[in-house]
């Protein structure tokens, strides 16, 4: 068992872990809070070894997960492929098309920021030029298609 103890400036808390990096890992997550009233301050006791002292997230041997980018992933790589299959070659919005010199996007109808189910549906998706994309941002859920 990894026993850690936190501190801050009003209270320690004392907690177990059964593997290194499951301590690491709390470690990190408690030190990345900054808090300008409050130094923060851990204490990792580990079986093996001498106990060690981390007052940053820094100093602490733990890499959290890399979040994969839900536009790199194969899932949506697949579904924009059959979105520009499918739908009409030009931007909903202004009509603008490649020929005419537009870069074309497929964009979510209803934003993945408020609608994260939607975000593979391609009933939730239309083709936008960049500028109309842009300015679109996330304020609108307008279905612009014809
Ligand atoms: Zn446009």
């Amino acid at each position: 068992m990894f026993n850690v103890s936190f501190f801050n400036n009003e209270q320690r808390k004392a907690k177990q872990y059964k593997t290194l990096n499951g301590a690491y890992k709390a470690i990190y997550h408690y030190l990345l809070i900054k808090d300008t009233k409050q130094l923060r301050h851990v204490i990792l006791y580990s079986p093996d070894s001498a106990a060690q002292n981390f007052t940053c997230a820094e100093q602490v041997p733990y890499q959290p997960p890399k979040k994969l980018n839900f536009y790199q992933t194969r899932a949506w790589l697949e579904l924009r492929v059959e979105a520009l299959s499918i739908l009409p070659a030009k931007c909903c919005l202004c009509g603008a098309t490649k020929e005419s010199g537009a870069q074309l996007h497929v964009d979510h109808i209803k934003p993945r920021s408020t609608h994260p189910h939607l975000q593979l549906e391609l009933n939730n998706l239309q083709i936008l030029c960049q500028p109309c994309n842009i300015g679109k941002s996330n304020k609108f859920n307008e279905d612009w298609r014809d």
